[in-house]
């Protein structure tokens, strides 16, 4: 690969939906922001994956322009994923006419209820609605496609994005919200299809939220995304990871069980090409 043909892809935030620690939680040894990635194209254009909650120091620590962004693809409307869509209106960057992706479903829910509603009509964003499967191209190298995938859809569907490099051929999996992986039937082939797969590594144990059933916040476990993708071919890499998930702490089970298995555990400010 030469240098001229890569993505770059900075992740902005590798924490679940409210980041760690959480807003009144306690302290954690590992300090991240709500799951987010930068995917910069061979000429320089960026884009982001997820607008967080966090996108404020998110840019400010990696130093990407809002007004400059060749799109902003949105995954699902669960609070880590969207809120940062704020600071695209008035009272922030107000930017004009940035483009912003999603489902039909994602788009009929910010198109109908303020304060999102306002970002579309101002014109500080544009919507554009993808059809889950279908390949699109940006710019002169990616291709980017969403894949619906099961997640509790609260006010929307749910999807993952595969961003392809057609220089390289290298491709890469953004997936930060899954219920179990036995619930898509598409698991395998699209993840062992790309060479660099962030996945749902939201939890390592069914006991990490005392006082609250997990089974109301359905995610593979750790070990469950080990014994799924052990054989994968690609680079996995695991994030959007929970304030109480000892993941990436050194000595933890999880943590090991992971550098077992080859798997990376994603951290704010990695940096990645494919
Ligand atoms: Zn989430
Ligand atoms: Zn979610």
């Amino acid at each position: 690969m030469s240098e001229t043909e890569v993505a770059h892809v900075v992740v902005l935030g590798s924490g679940q939906d409210a980041g760690a620690p959480q807003f009144g939680g306690p302290p954690v040894e590992i300090t991240r922001t709500a799951s987010s990635l930068l995917v910069t194209s061979p000429s320089g254009t960026s884009y982001l994956f997820d607008a967080s909650p966090d996108i404020r120091t998110q840019s400010e620590r990696n130093t990407f322009d809002p007004h400059r962004l060749g799109g902003v693809f949105l995954t699902h409307a669960h609070m880590g994923h969207y809120l940062g869509l704020a600071h695209f209106g008035n009272e922030a960057a107000a930017t004009a006419s940035v483009r912003c992706f999603g489902t039909a479903s994602m788009h009929a829910f910010l198109t109908r209820n303020e304060p999102w509603r306002a970002l579309f009509t101002r014109r500080h964003l544009e919507f554009g609605v993808l059809v889950p499967g279908v390949d699109v191209p940006f710019d002169e190298s990616l291709t980017i496609t969403a894949h619906l995938v099961p997640h509790r859809p609260d006010f929307t569907d749910t999807v993952g994005y595969v961003v392809t490099n057609r220089k390289t051929q290298g491709s890469m999996l953004y997936l930060p919200d899954i219920d179990a992986w036995d619930q898509w039937p598409d698991a395998r082939r699209i993840v062992d299809s790309t060479t660099l797969a962030f996945l749902d590594a939201s939890f390592s144990s069914g006991a990490e939220l005392p006082g609250r059933e997990i089974a109301d916040f359905p995610h593979p476990l750790v070990s469950d995304t080990i014994a799924q993708f052990d054989t994968s071919p690609g680079q996995i890499v695991l994030t959007h990871i929970n304030h109480s998930n000892p993941l990436g702490t050194v000595g933890a089970d999880a943590t090991d069980m992971a550098a077992r298995a080859g798997f990376l555990i994603a951290a704010d400010g990695d940096r990645y090409e494919f």
